[in-house]
């Protein structure tokens, strides 16, 4: 069977957005969602309005990532308003459906209940949403890529081989529905150790711009594993919030500047 049918709603619920660019991993983990957030954080800082949707139906982290209490508010027309944050507007499939159930939902429950998601937020202007992808290359991350009109997509893999596999399955299948590929960014590229200040490749070295290389697709920077990145999104104040000036914002700032 051919891919889904594309899951457009009418009139576009998206029209008054500037770029939609989705961020994605072949596989779950690898810091999709801590990313995007931090991305999103610092394409702010540089002066545009950002609006984060989190449609990873099967983790929704970006409650907890961006610290959101409570439901998103209706406003009129009956549409959603997106919760604010650090200066961001945000939606989360978490926090509209319970996560435990849509676990165990098939492709087209999934596809439609992020169709209706993404028709029902009234955004309002927006120079950037980026669209947190629920991880893999199936139908319901197929129809998305398809049914929303995406300027490119961001794909975030470690340097270790296994995640650089599905990275690559990624990259297929947004070039399979001309989503253009802005780049790769290695996340947990390498661990600086704050006992012995050494630098230790814990899942590889440079495997995620090899790869870029290789795939011809532009190599958007590399983020280190690190506490004070864990710890800062486990508490919903995310590095760019506490520390945008530190080597973590800075790495940030460069990604963004190199989309
Ligand atoms: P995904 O969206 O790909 O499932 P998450 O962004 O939720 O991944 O990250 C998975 C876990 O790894 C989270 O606990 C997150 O805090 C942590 N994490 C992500 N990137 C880093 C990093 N560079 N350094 C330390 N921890 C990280």
């Amino acid at each position: 069977p051919g891919p889904a049918a594309p899951a457009t709603a009418k009139p576009d619920p998206l029209a008054g957005i500037g770029a939609v660019i989705a961020v994605a991993s072949g596989k779950g983990g690898v810091g999709k969602s801590t990313t995007t957030v931090n991305l999103g954080l610092a394409l702010r800082a540089q002066g545009l309005s950002v609006g984060i949707l989190d449609a990873d139906i099967y983790g929704p982290s970006l409650p907890t990532l961006l610290g959101l209490h409570g439901k998103p508010a209706a406003g009129p027309g009956r549409k959603l308003k997106p919760m604010q944050a650090h200066g961001l507007r945000a939606m989360s499939m978490g926090l509209l459906v319970d996560p435990e159930a849509a676990m165990v939902w098939r492709g087209p429950m999934i596809m439609s209940a992020i169709t209706q998601m993404m028709a029902d937020v009234e955004w309002g202007a927006l120079d950037v949403l980026l669209v947190d992808m629920p991880p893999g290359t199936g139908d319901a991350q197929l129809a998305l890529a398809q049914g929303t009109r995406l300027a490119g997509a961001v794909i975030v893999s470690t340097p270790q081989d296994l995640s650089l596999i599905d990275a690559r399955r990624g990259i297929t299948m947004f070039r399979k529905v001309d989503v253009p590929i802005l780049g790769i960014i290695e996340n947990m590229s390498h661990f600086i150790c704050p006992d012995c200040g050494g630098t230790h490749a814990i899942f590889g070295q440079g495997g995620a711009r090899d790869e870029a290389a290789r795939l011809r697709v532009p190599f958007l920077g590399a983020v280190p594993l690190t506490m004070e990145l864990r710890a800062a999104s486990d508490i919903g104040q995310p590095v760019l919030v506490r520390d945008p000036e530190g080597p973590l914002g800075q790495a940030y700032d460069r990604i963004a500047r190199a989309l």
